[in-house]
């Protein structure tokens, strides 16, 4: 078996608990499977960067390797490029990129940095695998060193259609960049159809053939949807056990019939803040049996505050939770919990157990694990009701959840009303399916079906339902 070397904007930190992160634990699974090597940047600024060694730091038969980036590429690079060019446009918000020549230039020196960094460490049989949208470039720039090896990328974001794509002045090298990939895999078929349409539309390196065979100069290139899922019995436990503070509330709550919708995100634009908090001023107004019955709790973290549209959607989201709250509250109930810090995920787990209603509703999102977790914390005997964005990548296959549309404000209050009526057996039943879905589509499968393409083992093709 090859050694696998994940790379990734930032290194893990490979000391982590099964509890803490479910991704980079699966990831770190994997390495320690197989043994290999896990890079990227260490979270350090200097402006040695480019002179400086990698810090190797080895863990059994895993070699963590770190890098540290000066404050100019840190700049253009990821609170430039990544963050305020391709985040937007991957999620079709082109109103808000904020494009500058610099950015690109960076983008593209920092993704020759660590080709560069990484390159001594490489073995000519190694797999790697390259994480996520700051590293589009990475593989062509291992490929102009003269790697040959076999490399994938995965997107956790979404890739959007071909029109939106084409807006960005990088388009041609951004695509082109994803090329030097042997395998491409994204979160839903929409991504994975968009990149296709992408090279039947718009000229590129690629060549694709009647049925759909994709070559870049004679080596097969797969495009594919590989859903992201997490470590369900993991967090089932979690939200078995919990803290005491939140067993009082729960029980406190129980005692005066008040039911909970919880939501809980990182503070980006693209989770649909706003219109959730106004779908639930909504609920109050047109169901005012609601009134002191029903409380919404969202937790929403800061995060990449150094980008400006953040700051925007802070202000906005204050300023909407208090003209509710002071429009509805008594001394004896608040409508809105609004918590902007981050939460430990236990406690998070058992809150998602305590909630009759999860609340998720991104104007468009890769997978979004929340939605998924919410379920995998459920009492299967008495579960509580999700409600989804059409826009979430789990949408695609969570469709025993309540779909809504997270523009539609009044759509959004009447499928709350519907989950928070909602007879036990018809949640019951909710929950089994949506059970099976992120049964079949969890961290394992994610992991596995992957590196199986990326090994060459599996044809491509889309992952069928029942896979
Ligand atoms: P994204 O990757 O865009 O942030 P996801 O929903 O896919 O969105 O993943 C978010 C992850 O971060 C989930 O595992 C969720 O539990 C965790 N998370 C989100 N908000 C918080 C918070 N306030 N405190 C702790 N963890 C959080």
């Amino acid at each position: 078996m090859s050694r696998l070397v994940v790379v990734s904007n930032r290194v893990a930190d490979l000391t982590v608990s099964a509890q803490q992160g479910g991704l980079a634990v699966a990831l770190a699974d994997a390495l320690r499977q197989r043994g290999g090597v896990w890079f990227g940047w260490s979270g350090e600024n200097s402006d040695k960067a480019a002179q400086e060694e990698p810090k190797v730091e080895q863990y059994g038969n895993v070699e963590r390797i770190a890098v540290s980036l000066s404050k100019k590429d840190y700049g253009d690079f990821y609170v430039g490029y990544a963050n305020s060019v391709l985040w937007p446009l991957f999620h079709y918000r082109l109103d808000i990129v904020k494009y500058r020549r610099s950015y690109f230039d960076g983008y593209n020196r920092v993704n020759q940095l660590y080709a560069e960094k990484l390159l001594p460490f490489l073995k000519p049989d190694d797999m790697i695998w390259a994480q996520d949208y700051h590293l589009i470039l990475f593989a062509k720039a291992l490929r102009e060193r003269g790697c040959k090896q076999r490399m994938g990328y995965f997107l956790h974001i979404p890739f959007p259609p071909p029109d939106l794509m084409a807006a960005s002045p990088n388009h041609k090298a951004l695509v082109n960049g994803l090329l030097a990939y042997d395998v491409i895999g994204f979160q839903t078929s929409t991504d994975a159809h968009n990149l296709r349409r992408y090279l039947i539309e718009y000229p590129s390196d690629a060549e694709v053939d009647g049925n759909g065979r994709i070559t870049v100069e004679g080596r097969e290139v797969r495009i594919d949807r590989f859903p992201i899922g997490i470590d369900n019995d993991v967090f089932a436990e979690m939200a078995q056990n919990s803290p005491d503070d939140v067993q009082i509330d729960i029980m406190r709550r129980r005692v005066l019939g008040r039911k909970q919708i919880i939501g809980v995100d990182r503070l980006d634009y693209s989770k649909g803040l706003p219109a959730r908090v106004q779908a639930f001023g909504r609920l109050l107004e047109k169901f005012p049996q609601t009134e002191k019955a029903v409380t919404f709790l969202q937790i929403a973290p800061p995060t990449r505050e150094d980008v400006s549209a953040y700051a925007v959607i802070r202000k906005e989201m204050e300023s909407l939770t208090g003209a509710i709250n002071g429009k509805y509250s008594d001394f004896n109930w608040t409508p809105i919990r609004y918590i902007h810090r981050s939460v430990p995920r236990d406690k998070l787990a058992a809150l998602f157990r305590g909630s009759q209603v999860g609340f998720v509703t991104p104007l468009r999102d890769g997978m979004n694990l929340v939605a998924k977790e919410y379920v995998a914390a459920q009492d299967p005997e008495d579960p509580g009701v999700l409600v989804l964005s059409q826009f979430a990548g789990a949408a695609e296959e969570m469709n025993a959840a309540l779909i809504v549309n997270p523009y539609d404000i009044d759509e959004m209050a009447n499928k709350l009303n519907k989950a928070l009526t909602m007879p036990l057996e018809e949640r019951k039943e909710r929950h089994r399916h949506l059970m099976v879905s992120i049964r079949n589509f969890d961290a394992r499968s994610w992991l596995d079906g992957f590196l199986a393409a990326l090994e060459g083992r599996t044809n491509g093709g889309d992952v069928t339902e029942d896979a």
